[in-house]
């Protein structure tokens, strides 16, 4: 016997009829006798929907109450979880953020889980009662319903996972696992049958939304075994082994690097659309301006990507770019441009619209040129570099977004990655 936290995502669960499909990979668990945690995202496109009614309501709302009511999403999808379970015959219930209770900091709409306090949910599982738990949410200190930020459910699942020291932690989408990139995009994009949890870290950070970047940080820090699995996949097919290492259906394993023994240099390329880039020319070189600039932006709360400072001719001045979300544009022209003097630059100019496209691989540690044939590639394909940065395995570019899926494509070739034509 396992125990095994099964996570659906909002495709998973986006009607009746799909939540009595996923309902049937439930009832296969439990009938092989394990105990099984289920969190659940609220159905497709409801949290959208929930954003919007507050954003319509005031542009300048409560994040308390923001909370408040995007979390609504989760709470109908785990009821109609149990309702649709009890149904079939096996016991269940559902639990919302608070009444387990997960409880996390107070930073409304991208709080984090500090705590688990799993022992409510523990006697249900020794009692072989299903719990559906709301994915996305918990409780702050002050008792206020917080949420996770956009894809939380993830970090929702695998935290508990870690709480009830699941064997395993089973994340159900609409893809039947990790991809060499996204599979939408393309089309020759091959599946991993596992990845390491550094190489995942990277791939969702840098664009690949099929699993929250915290909730990976939170499996490699806790642990926790992570398999990412299609929900749309038949219910009754062969199983995979309990420690998610054996594969009778397609999946990854998301797992430590010393348990892959097929290494590629690259195993993964992603994208982020909607990057805007921000140049601030003859800034003063001298301790200081880099940290008021950076300081005022984070003031305003914007998120800052990559940054790049040229070197200094003259030892007086030089060039920092940066880059934000395209959403974030207007905001952080306003926070650089209101005190010119205070951060000493000639001239500021910006654009939205650009790209980053990421290659990612263990193997850049150990291998020479990786970033030289990304910029071949590209250069093959005329698409132009605005700006570049690396890590210790990755490197990233900034292009013209309107190049994005073709530079994808491109490198995705050019590294071998592609599928093999059946
Ligand atoms: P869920 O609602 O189940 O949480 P998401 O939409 O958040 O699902 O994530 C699944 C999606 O992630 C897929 O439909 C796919 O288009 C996208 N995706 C992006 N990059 C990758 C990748 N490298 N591998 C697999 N899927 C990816
Ligand atoms: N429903 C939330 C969202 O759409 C959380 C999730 O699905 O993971 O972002
Ligand atoms: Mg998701």
């Amino acid at each position: 016997m396992s125990r095994i936290v099964m996570k659906f995502g909002g495709t998973s669960v986006a009607d009746l009829a799909r939540i009595r499909y996923s309902a049937r990979h439930i009832k296969r668990e439990v009938d092989a006798g394990h105990q099984i945690a289920v969190v659940v995202s609220a159905m497709a496109g409801t949290t959208n929907q929930l954003i919007e009614w507050c954003n319509e309501a005031s542009s300048l709302h409560d994040a308390r109450e923001y909370d408040a009511v995007v979390s609504t999403g989760e709470q109908v999808s785990a009821g109609l979880l149990a309702i649709i379970l009890q149904d079939m015959g096996i016991s269940a219930r559902s639990f919302s953020g608070w009444q387990v209770p997960i409880k996390t900091s107070n930073v409304h709409g991208a709080a984090r889980i500090e705590g688990i306090e799993s022992s409510l949910v523990d006697a249900r599982l020794n009692e072989h009662q299903v719990c559906v738990v709301t994915g996305f949410q918990g409780v702050s200190e002050n008792n206020r319903i917080t949420t996770l930020g956009r894809g939380g459910s993830d970090t929702s699942a695998v935290a508990l996972a870690a709480a009830v020291k699941a064997d395993r932690c089973d994340i159900y989408t609409d893809v039947d696992g990790v991809y060499t990139t996204d599979p939408r995009i393309a089309p020759k994009a091959r599946r991993l049958s596992r990845i390491s949890f550094e190489e995942m870290l990277e791939m969702a950070s840098l664009g690949a939304k099929v699993l929250q970047t915290r909730s990976v940080e939170l499996a490699m820090a806790k642990g926790v075994r992570l398999v990412v699995r299609s929900s749309f996949a038949d219910p009754d097919a062969p199983q995979i082994a309990s420690d998610g290492s054996n594969f009778g259906v397609p999946g990854t394993l998301v797992c430590d690097e010393d348990e892959i023994l097929e290494k590629q240099i690259v195993s993964g390329v992603t994208l982020v659309k909607a990057e805007a880039k921000i140049t601030l020319r003859s800034v003063k070189d001298r301790p200081g301006v880099a940290a008021a600039v950076f300081g005022a932006l984070a003031d305003e709360q914007i998120i800052v990507d990559m940054i790049v400072q040229n070197v200094s001719d003259d030892g007086r001045q030089t060039d920092i770019t940066f880059t934000v979300p395209d959403g974030e544009f207007d905001k952080a022209m306003a926070a650089i441009t209101l005190d010119e003097e205070r951060f000493e630059y000639d001239s500021i100019a910006g654009a939205k619209g650009s790209a980053k496209i990421s290659v990612i691989g263990v193997g850049m540690r150990s291998h020479a040129g990786v970033a030289a044939s990304m910029f071949k590639a590209l250069s093959e394909e005329g698409i132009n570099i605005q700006l570049i940065t690396t890590s210790e395995i990755k490197t990233s570019v900034l292009i013209d977004e309107r190049y994005a899926e073709l530079a994808v494509r491109a490198l995705h070739t050019y590294y071998g990655l592609d599928r093999d034509e059946e």
